[in-house]
Order: C-alpha cells, then sequence, then structure tokens
C-alpha cells in the first residue's frame, strides 16, 4: 500500500465507506485499488496484473474491455441519454430488451419488469406476490420461504430474504412474513452418514412441507431459491433436490421464484440456471451477467399467472404503484442487449460448458491435497472448501481464516478470488481460455501449498 498522505490509497481510508468490509480493519489495511481491465484481468494502480477469478462480482461475463458495450453506450447516450416506463411511455432499449428476454426464457413467460440491481429486483418480486395475493382475495398468503445460506440482496426485504447472519446481525432483520428452510441443500456438509443424495434431497423436501403444514399452507406464496447458490458458498444441489422440492411447492399451489441473478446469461453451462436444473419458475431474476455488470441494470420475468391478477388488482386501484427511476434505463438497456448478442455470436455459454469442464477436472484433481474438503461446482462456477482435517472436516481455527490465508495468497499469487467463509470461490469471465485456467489453478496449487506449513507445522 501507498502510505504517503494523498496516496489514493489514503484518501479511500480518508473519505470512502466500503460495502461488505470490516470498517475498522479497514482503516488499517487500506484498499486494493483497481485501475484497468482487459479481458479476464486487471490492474491495480501499481500496475500488478491479476486474473479476475470472481468476474467482478460474479458478473463480467464479457470480459473487462468489451468494445462493442462501449460503443452500444455511447450510441444510445448520444440518442437518447434518459428515459422511463412510468404512465405508459416507453422507449426502444427497453422494449427491444423485454421482448428478448421473454423470448429466451426457458420457461413461458408473459412480462419483462425492470429493475436496477438484484436487490431491487428481488424487494420487486416480494411485493408482486403480496400485490397477487390481495388481488387473488387471499389476504393470509404473504409468507415467502427462502433457505439459510441463500443470497438474494441487501435491501430490507431482500436482505430478509437472504439467509446468512452477517445480512441480519445488527440490522433487526428478517422482517415479518420472510421464513428461512432449517438445512442448507449440501450434501457434504449436511448429509447423515450414508445418506445418498436422492435421499437427502428427500429429507429436505419433507422439511420443506413439514415447514409450510407447520405454519398452514393458507399462509405461504412463495418458494425462493438460486439454481446454485452463489455467496452462501458455491451449493450445488444434491441429485433430486429441485424435482423434490418443486412437488412439494405445486401441492401447496405455492409460485417459485428462480434468482438467475448468478447463474443467468450462461454461467453454468446452459443459458439459464433453471434449465440445467429442470427448474420451472413463475418468477425469474435476472441481474449482473445480463449487462456484465458494464451498467446496472436488472430484470424480472413473470408469467401469466403473476401478471394477469397484477394487472386486474392495478386496473381496481388505478396503478401498479410501483417503478424505480432508473428501471430500464435506455442505456443500461442499449448495454444489456449488446452483451446478450456478444454472449450468443460468441457461444459464450458453450464455452461455459467446455472451458468449464476443464476447470471442474483440475479442480477435481486437487481433491487430494491434505487442505481440501470439497470441490464443487458447474460449468465456470466453482468452490473449493478448505478444511484443516479432512476427516472430520472441522476448519483451522476460527472458520473463514483459513479462507483468508489462502486468499491472501492467490492474491500474491496474481489471482483475485473471494473466500465464503472457508471455501474459496471462481467464478471467471465467460471468456476465459483453458491456459488462462491453467495460469489460475497453478497459482491455487501454489496457494495452498503457501499455506499447508501454517495450518500443520508438523507437516502431513
Ligand atoms: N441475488 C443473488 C443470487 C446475488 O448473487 C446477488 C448479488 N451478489 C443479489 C441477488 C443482489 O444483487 P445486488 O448486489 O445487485 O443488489
Amino acid at each position: 500500500m501507498d502510505a504517503r498522505p494523498n496516496s489514493p490509497e489514503a484518501r479511500d481510508i480518508r473519505y470512502h465507506m466500503h460495502g461488505y468490509t470490516n470498517a475498522r480493519k479497514h482503516q488499517e489495511t487500506g484498499p486494493l485499488v483497481i485501475e484497468k481491465g482487459d479481458g479476464v484481468y486487471v490492474e491495480d494502480i501499481a500496475g500488478n496484473r491479476y486474473i479476475e477469478a470472481m468476474a467482478g462480482l460474479w458478473s463480467v461475463a464479457v470480459g473487462f474491455s468489451e468494445k462493442r458495450l462501449v460503443e452500444a453506450a455511447t450510441r444510445q447516450m448520444s440518442k437518447l441519454p434518459f428515459y422511463h416506463d412510468f404512465g405508459s411511455k416507453a422507449h426502444s432499449p427497453l422494449i427491444d430488451l423485454a421482448e428478448k428476454l421473454v423470448q429466451m426464457a426457458p420457461v413461458p413467460m408473459s412480462k419483462a419488469y425492470f429493475t436496477n440491481s438484484g436487490s431491487e429486483a428481488n424487494d420487486t418480486a416480494i411485493k408482486m406476490i403480496w400485490y397477487r395475493s390481495n388481488a387473488l382475495g387471499q389476504p393470509a398468503r404473504k409468507k415467502i420461504i427462502s433457505r439459510k445460506r441463500g443470497y438474494h440482496g441487501v435491501t430490507i426485504a431482500s436482505a430478509s430474504l437472504t439467509g446468512l447472519p452477517n445480512n441480519h446481525l445488527s440490522f433487526d432483520l428478517p422482517i415479518a412474513n420472510i421464513l428461512h428452510t432449517s438445512s442448507t441443500p449440501h450434501h457434504w456438509r449436511e448429509a447423515q452418514p450414508g445418506e445418498s443424495e436422492e435421499q437427502f434431497s428427500a429429507r429436505l423436501a419433507d422439511e420443506l412441507e413439514k415447514l409450510i403444514l407447520a405454519e398452514g399452507p393458507e399462509t405461504i406464496a412463495a418458494f425462493i431459491g438460486e439454481p446454485i447458490m452463489g455467496a452462501g458458498g458455491v451449493i450445488v444441489p444434491p441429485a433430486g433436490y429441485w424435482e423434490k422440492i418443486q412437488a412439494v411447492l405445486s401441492k401447496y399451489g405455492m409460485l417459485l421464484v428462480a434468482d438467475e441473478v448468478i447463474c443467468g446469461f450462461g454461467r453454468t453451462g446452459e443459458m439459464f440456471g433453471s434449465q440445467t436444473f429442470g427448474i420451472k419458475p413463475d418468477i425469474m431474476v435476472l441481474s449482473k451477467q445480463i449487462s456484465s455488470s458494464y451498467l446496472p441494470i436488472s430484470a424480472l420475468l413473470i408469467n401469466d399467472k403473476v401478471f394477469e391478477p397484477i394487472a386486474d388488482e392495478s386496473d381496481r386501484i388505478g396503478t401498479f404503484g410501483h417503478g424505480f427511476t432508473g428501471g430500464g434505463h435506455p442505456v443500461a438497456a442499449a448495454v444489456a442487449l449488446e452483451n446478450i448478442k456478444v454472449i450468443e455470436e460468441r457461444d459464450l455459454v458453450g464455452n461455459a460448458r467446455k472451458v468449464g469442464a476443464h476447470l471442474q477436472a483440475r479442480l477435481r484433481k486437487l481433491a487430494s491435497h491434505p487442505l481440501v474438503g470439497e470441490v464443487r461446482g458447474v460449468g465456470l462456477i466453482a468452490a473449493v472448501e478448505l478444511v484443516a482435517d479432512k476427516a472430520t472436516k472441522v476448519p483451522w481455527g476460527k472458520p473463514a481464516a483459513l479462507g483468508a490465508l489462502v486468499n491472501g495468497f492467490l492474491q500474491q499469487n496474481g489471482v483475485i478470488s473471494r473466500n465464503m467463509g472457508d471455501a474459496i470461490a471462481f467464478c471467471p469471465p465467460l471468456i476465459i481460455t483453458e491456459a488462462q485456467i491453467d495460469a489460475l489453478v497453478d497459482a491455487f496449487e501454489r496457494s495452498l501449498d503457501a499455506a499447508l506449513p501454517q495450518v500443520h507445522p508438523q507437516g502431513g
């Protein structure tokens, strides 16, 4: 870190409060200031180059230097820099994007609704679900079931859906009407001895049904889940999980919301995670890779079961009293459209499948490393969970200590990743090549070896 009083690092400490950062510790450690992007690489202010193995925040599908997106933004900025969709107004980028998204959806969808972030989109989903229950004359049907370790955002309602302690502690959350399942669908960590993945999935579906019955089915409106849990640690669902969960939801007439904010637009080797896992959602929540995060934009896709009662209710009241100034922003929508074109024309979904298989195979070769507990992932999303003792799966000292140690070595070795607790996540841009995957995994292997003597000073 540059310690001069007016260095960017010093000014960051002086003036900027960070998201998802220990605010006190940051005053000592300071920031990593990123200055430039080039393909899968970013460069810091001191000129160090890193493979961005998280695609920023799971989001930069086309890499950090895609000129087509810059040109799309410039063109739209010159033509119509802002317009909105309130009071029946519209503009071409928004109409084109809505049509494109509805046509791309893997299940029949009726309408696209635009928001600016994943959190706003999930808040909107909750409001639509509540509004719909009232429209159907079922005002008691307001509870939404989410999952422990699911991640759905940080606004008051979406943070309530999120099932992670840091998003609730000291924020006085969750709010009422949001329930969490008691088990996370993580077979390696949570299955009973000898329980197969199918058996484990059946037990989780049974737990869900018991929760619904205990609460009263007439009070439950919807279930929300990510096809693969991302920020909760890249938890890949066990075999049969989504099929069994959906059978329970259908039995009680509950809506299903698929939070595709990370999985959407190719991450799992299909265009949507819902295709990879046979999910048939009523609402799909899209963000991040929709525009490769070059500009903020998010969207909900809703089917007729959701749209039709909402349309009736808005007619009764006089308007659907919800909308964001920036929702469907023309420049962001133009960038999203161009981004989706790039993903399709360059077959980045196929690349996620092919290069993703290479990533998964290379990481699985590390399974015998003394610090590796589990390797998991699909396509170009993966995590390696680190343990001090492979047999008992216990962490090294405090939870997240080993994850942070290895993540620090990784950064020194030229790779930016993120430790979700003791799981190191990998979610690189979809344009990554096999050679770049090799460089990434080689650096990870060196980082594991660098941590080993600290964890097992006696060897072994
Ligand atoms: N849902 C999922 C699955 C996410 O991963 C995220 C962000 N990591 C969000 C919602 C929230 O998105 P945002 O940060 O844009 O509010």
